[in-house]
């Protein structure tokens, strides 16, 4: 019912020229693949030249992050216009780096996505607890306060092209990933959480795993009840690997 969604997130890796290579060879790898969704969320300076790359493939594209103004005096910040413009079908929001060193708000990711909605590009909203609050047994009660604050006032005819991604962040960049049993049940929670709150679109919501998803791994978490796919890092830097993933079926 759902289709699956692998997507990769590049942070910040690649030139232009680095960027354009990758997705020439990757276009090649994944073309006839018809049963997964692929995505790659690239710096801003690549989405030009990616953008004209993936035309007519089945490679689509998006941003890392997003100012929620569509234009003004805001030096620095990249607009939902902007996005649009170059391309854009997705864009990752509330990414725990984004979270820890910029020092993004549940209150500032609400607002780009519905900045976002309103622009028509879908939102791949991250959540994810720390070591110490998983330690803590706080796991599932972070993951709820960060799905709804994203998600607070958010038009319930939108929700249905919304992504989840689930990402421990000690799960990310450091090649121990959570078990596929420990994510699907988190996920399986949130897609609870989904559920009571907004009703039956929840069963249309994608819901992803992420933090350190690699091609020997994927097919594990696949194969659970409720992940819908993967919001992939490094795995994704390296046209190979991105495709084997993207194959996992
Ligand atoms: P890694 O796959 O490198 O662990 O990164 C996961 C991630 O943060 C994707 O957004």
């Amino acid at each position: 019912m759902r289709r699956p969604f692998i997507a990769g997130n590049w942070k910040m890796h690649k030139t232009n020229s680095e960027a354009a290579e990758m997705v020439r060879e990757l276009v090649n790898l994944v073309q006839g693949v018809d049963d997964v969704d692929i995505a790659i969320c690239a710096p801003a300076t690549a989405l030009s030249t990616i953008n004209e790359l993936v035309d007519n493939t089945n490679v689509a594209l998006g941003a890392e992050n997003m100012f929620w103004k569509e234009e003004g005096a805001y030096t620095g910040e990249i607009s939902p216009l902007m996005l649009k413009d170059v391309g854009c079908e997705y864009v990752t929001l509330g990414h725990s780096e984004r979270r820890e060193y910029f020092e993004e708000t549940d209150e500032e990711v609400n607002k780009k996505v519905k900045a976002a909605l309103k622009h028509e590009i879908k939102p791949i909203i991250c959540v994810g607890e720390t070591l110490e609050e998983k330690e803590a047994g706080e796991t599932k009660e972070k993951v709820k306060s960060q799905v709804l604050n994203a998600l607070s006032d958010v038009d319930s005819n939108n929700l249905a092209i919304i992504t989840i991604a689930y990402e421990p962040i000690w799960a990310i960049g450091t090649g121990e990933s959570a078990t596929a049993e420990d994510a699907n049940e988190v996920i399986k929670y949130i897609r609870n959480v989904l559920s009571n709150e907004f009703g039956d679109v929840a069963d249309q919501m994608r819901i992803q795993y992420g933090g350190s998803v690699k091609p020997h791994n994927i097919a594990e978490f696949m194969e659970t009840s409720d992940i819908d796919g993967a919001l992939v890092g490094s795995a994704s830097l390296e046209a190979q690997s991105f495709a084997e993933i993207a194959k996992f079926s």
